[in-house]
């Protein structure tokens, strides 16, 4: 339990020394000229009615909360400067959906965003509860924004739980990773309880992230899917879920 607290404030404390050092750099980089083109197409075709402010500031890309036709949006803004685009190289070159995407910047940040979109359609048709993707435009992703109140719903991390809750969440997750292994043929690849919101209505996990979810043909897909499995039961120990690795693995390639 103390070790486990251990592990989990010294990761929070990495990636908060992730984001100051970054925060810096993000003003002049994310509406660069292209970007802010897209942004201007985008609304000139009725799709964004108003943008809003920043939500977050991660490594690779910024989200912009923003008005759309009918729904709110939130708007992902992948940094075309981003220093992070060589390890995006190893999950896009071997996706047999990708296997003729240039080795440049560029393109690999344009094919990262538009697997995103196609990830999220697929978990989204397969009954994972995601945000409903819109439209991919080089390096910007549309979707629908989850939360209320122009505020995200909170993550995972951030939601106090009962132990009953917990187990009920624990339970859906479950669900949505056997729903994306079995009918969307996909591993989230970096699903942990800071990539998962929860709706606070009915505490119903929502997936997020997906640019890096890959297929099961993926040479590392495997070794993904166990990642994602440790980093759930390391999560959800604190709440008395006793599940050994091989157990949730085999829940989730259950038929
Ligand atoms: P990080 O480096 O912080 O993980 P990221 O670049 O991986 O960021 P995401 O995890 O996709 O990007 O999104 C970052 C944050 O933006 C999320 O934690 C969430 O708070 C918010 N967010 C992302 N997508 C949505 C959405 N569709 N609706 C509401 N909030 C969202
Ligand atoms: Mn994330």
């Amino acid at each position: 339990e103390e070790k486990v607290k251990r592990i989990d404030s010294a990761t929070d404390k990495a990636r908060a020394r992730e984001k100051d050092s970054d925060r810096l750099k993000v003003e002049e980089n994310v509406f660069d000229v292209p970007t802010l083109k897209i942004l201007y197409t985008l609304s000139n075709k009725g799709i964004i009615k108003a943008m809003g402010g920043a939500i977050s500031t991660g490594k690779e890309a910024n989200v912009f909360y923003a008005e759309g036709d009918e729904k709110e949006l939130a708007i992902k803004i992948y940094r075309m400067a981003s220093s992070t685009f060589k390890a995006m190289d190893a999950y896009i070159m071997k996706d047999p959906r990708f296997t003729n995407i240039r080795n440049n910047r560029r393109d690999i940040i344009f094919a990262w965003t538009r697997k995103e979109l196609q990830n999220l359609k697929r978990s989204k048709s397969a009954g994972v509860r995601v945000p409903e993707p819109i439209v991919a435009e080089k390096n910007v992703l549309i979707m629908e924004f989850m939360g209320e109140e122009k505020k995200p719903y909170p993550l995972l991390k951030n939601t106090p739980l009962e132990d009953d809750e917990a187990k009920l969440v624990y339970n859906k997750i479950v669900e949505y990773m056997h729903l994306l292994y079995k009918e969307a043929n996909l591993v989230h690849a970096d699903l942990s309880e800071y990539n998962i919101l929860i709706d606070p209505a009915d505490k119903t996990p929502v997936f997020i992230d997906m640019g890096q979810s890959v297929t099961l043909e993926h040479p590392n897909a495997r070794e993904f899917l166990y990642r994602d499995v440790l980093n759930v039961l390391r999560f959800f120990g604190r709440y008395g879920i006793t599940d050994k690795p091989e157990e949730l693995l085999s829940k989730i390639q259950a038929e």
